[in-house]
């Protein structure tokens, strides 16, 4: 008798043990199913992965030149081979722009927005890469918004919009792009939505809000708003797979960095330091006070 109670008990256990079991290769199953089955998802869990945990910028060293003189900024954007731009002003709650900041901008007549001039050329080339890959068009539902049509937007959205003066959309500079189908969050179940983010820094442009930043950023991921910051910082900025906030602060003051064929430096407005023999350089002041200058050397 006591053995058979016995057998039971251990019997039962078995039981227990192999539904247990069973219960953790069905969550294990439905892991797979929606990894393997749902592009997006397994898209977007192979970008968070392949982040690298620290917050530095890859391929990017510092250096040093012996050959620099310096210059006043004015001085320096009077060169015939420097342009200026706002390519890199880093907008958020800390960094806000003004009421009557007003960005250089131009009209998109074939999308019928208005965009920052420094960011359409570069739109144009991304459109067509996108065309040629999916045969999609590239859709553009929001691009500049002045600080009233910001201040609209908060009241018509509340907490998903940014309030007036946070938001880039006041540079020109920040696009929400769609596809036929696919807008807003399903953008990145689209083929094309997956392409955009993973080539538009190859264009000049960033995912401003990505999946790993919402920490760095305070906004949770929106892969389909894109933010023109200019080449080789967009390059840069996907393949370290960081924040702008990050790529920004990573920048010591003064300093040189290289990256391929240009150098790259951040200085104060005052004085700038400005390397020999360089081939083009574009100066962005980045809203914390600094500027951020781009050169290409020969
Ligand atoms: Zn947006």
């Amino acid at each position: 008798m006591k053995k058979e109670v016995k057998n039971n008990r251990r019997r039962k256990k078995r039981n227990g043990t192999k539904i247990l079991v069973l219960l953790w290769a069905l969550v294990f199953l439905v892991i797979g199913f929606e990894l393997f089955f749902r592009n997006e998802i397994k898209f977007i869990t192979l970008d968070y992965l392949s982040r690298v945990s620290t917050c530095e910028i890859s391929k990017v060293k510092e250096t040093k030149l012996s050959e620099t003189e310096s210059v006043s900024l004015d001085e320096f954007l009077r060169y015939e081979n420097v342009t200026a731009n706002e390519a890199l002003l880093l907008v958020n709650e800390k960094y806000k722009i003004s009421e009557d900041y007003i960005p250089k901008t131009v009209y998109h007549d074939e999308r019928a927005v208005e965009m920052n001039a420094c960011a359409k050329d570069s739109f144009d080339n991304l459109s067509e890469a996108l065309f040629d890959e999916t045969g999609e068009t590239l859709f553009i539902s929001s691009a500049y918004r002045d600080y009233e049509k910001q201040k609209e937007v908060k009241a018509e959205e509340g907490e998903t919009a940014q309030e007036a003066g946070c938001s880039e959309h006041q540079t020109g500079l920040a696009l929400d792009v769609f596809v036929k189908n696919f807008a807003g969050e399903s953008f990145i179940k689209s083929e094309s939505g997956q392409f955009i983010n993973e080539n538009c820094g190859d264009y000049g442009f960033i995912i401003r809000y990505p999946i790993f930043g919402e920490k760095k950023t305070g906004i949770s991921f929106e892969p389909w708003h894109l933010r023109y910051v200019g080449l080789p910082h967009s390059k840069i900025i996907n393949e370290s797979k960081i924040t702008f906030e990050d790529y920004i602060d990573s920048f010591e003051m003064g300093k040189l960095y290289s990256y391929e064929n240009y150098i790259i430096t951040r200085q104060n407005t005052d004085t700038i330091s400005v390397p020999e023999g360089f081939e083009g350089a574009v100066a962005s002041e980045d809203n914390t006070g600094a500027v951020i200058i781009t050169f290409k050397m020969e």
